[in-house]
């Protein structure tokens, strides 16, 4: 189990913290057009690169290859997409790629 001490910190304010973490994910760019577009290419590409591993799109991740670091050029383009089932994405965003 992975989890950050930050987490935990925040826990004092459930609320306060399901909005702030929306509104970042937003800010990101992790809209609407984000959640049809990661469901149109999980609905293609269902198979996790790392382990093959194949499940619905909800539990699947559309993982950005190279980070886009809020550049909406890496943020869409989608030969820098692949898909991960969340086990091997939280590997990797573990090792802080
Ligand atoms: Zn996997």
């Amino acid at each position: 189990m992975a989890q950050s001490p930050k987490t935990n910190k925040r826990e004092q304010a459930p609320n306060q913290r399901a909005t702030r973490t929306r509104k970042t994910a937003n800010a990101r760019g992790y809209n609407h057009e984000w959640r049809r577009a990661r469901l149109l290419w999980l609905q293609a590409c269902p198979v996790c690169v790392e382990c093959g591993w194949i499940d619905v799109p909800a539990k699947m991740v559309v993982d950005h290859i190279l980070p886009h670091r809020g550049s909406r050029l890496l943020f869409w383009n989608r030969s820098n997409w692949q898909t991960m089932c969340k086990r091997c994405h939280n590997k990797k965003t573990g090792r802080g790629e």
